[in-house]
């Protein structure tokens, strides 16, 4: 079965889960005197067209990181908030957008044979592909996507930062570390749920920092528990999904224990970049256990 029509569900009053054909979600957070837009998508429909049905306030539109598939929809905008840890990736990839956006052989087929797009840093850009079950879900031919004729500003988000949405209603940026160096999770006060992009998730990929950085990371978030009840990721479960649930309180848990075993030697790190506890597979780069400038963690 293809889906080619974006999923909306209602996951708390006035919040709403975006599900982009099963490859991504983000978010819409809706206050009496302002909104949140939490990543905006790939660019695959208007997703500035369909938030103002959702949303009827100002809003603001906050990055969880730089991934393709949660700012690619930034175009539509005038400003985006995003870690400044994150920013260089956007600026450099203006001439990625034009030969996706322009280069309509890029897209044909790209659910056969995933996407290899060289990035600036030497690495390659594959997502998604049909090895990794994405065939399943949706079918990029039947999708065009809205051109990228220009970048918004972009707005440094800071730890602690809090957007206010009306009295009542707030929602924190803690900084998450791991997935990408500038990751960011957001906190709501209204709903009590934890938005946490790629930075926990069941299929948890730490390619872009230490295993060390990301356990660390994980260690402040849970410091937060007592003020959510449930976790959105971006992603809802391995590969893709069109399920508008929410995740395991678990799986907090699970990444830092996952990440443990990785740093205690547990895994056999030699062997396999992979390590799973629970609801989480963590996924690692094999040579990054620990930067040169950080401190070990003793267990
Ligand atoms: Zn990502």
């Amino acid at each position: 079965m293809n889906i080619d029509y974006p999923i909306i569900y209602e996951i708390a009053y006035n919040t709403y889960a975006i599900n982009e054909f099963g490859m991504v979600s983000f978010f819409v957070l809706v206050g009496k005197e302002r909104g949140l837009v939490i990543d905006c998508g790939c660019a695959s429909f208007n997703a500035k067209e369909l938030i103002g049905h959702l949303c009827p306030v100002p809003y603001d539109v906050v990055l969880t990181h730089h991934h393709g598939e949660h700012c690619n929809g930034m175009g539509f905008f005038d400003h985006v908030w995003i870690h400044p840890l994150e920013m260089d990736y956007l600026k450099n990839l203006d001439e990625l957008f034009d030969r996706m956006y322009h280069n309509s052989a890029i897209w044909e087929g790209a659910s056969r044979r995933g996407l290899r797009i060289p990035l600036p840093d030497g690495r390659e850009w594959n997502f998604p592909s049909r090895e990794r079950g994405a065939k399943d879900f949706y079918d990029f031919k039947n999708i065009s996507f809205t051109e990228f004729d220009r970048r918004p500003d972009l707005l440094s988000l800071a730890d602690g930062q809090v957007f206010l949405l009306d009295g009542s209603r707030s929602v924190a940026v803690i900084h998450l570390p791991g997935h990408t160096p500038g990751h960011c999770a957001f906190l709501d006060s209204g709903s009590r749920i934890l938005f946490s992009g790629d930075g926990c998730c069941p299929n948890q990929s730490i390619r872009e920092t230490s295993v060390t950085t990301a356990y660390r990371g994980f260690l402040r978030l849970n410091e937060f528990c007592p003020e959510f009840d449930r976790i959105f990721s971006s992603h809802t479960a391995s590969g893709a999904d069109t399920a508008g649930l929410s995740l395991p309180l678990s799986l907090l848990a699970d990444c830092l224990t996952a990440c443990q075993t990785v740093l205690d030697g547990t895994v056999q790190v030699k062997d396999t970049s992979y390590a799973s506890h629970g609801f989480v597979r963590l996924r690692f780069d094999p040579n990054r256990l620990i930067d040169k400038d950080e401190t070990p963690i003793h267990f």
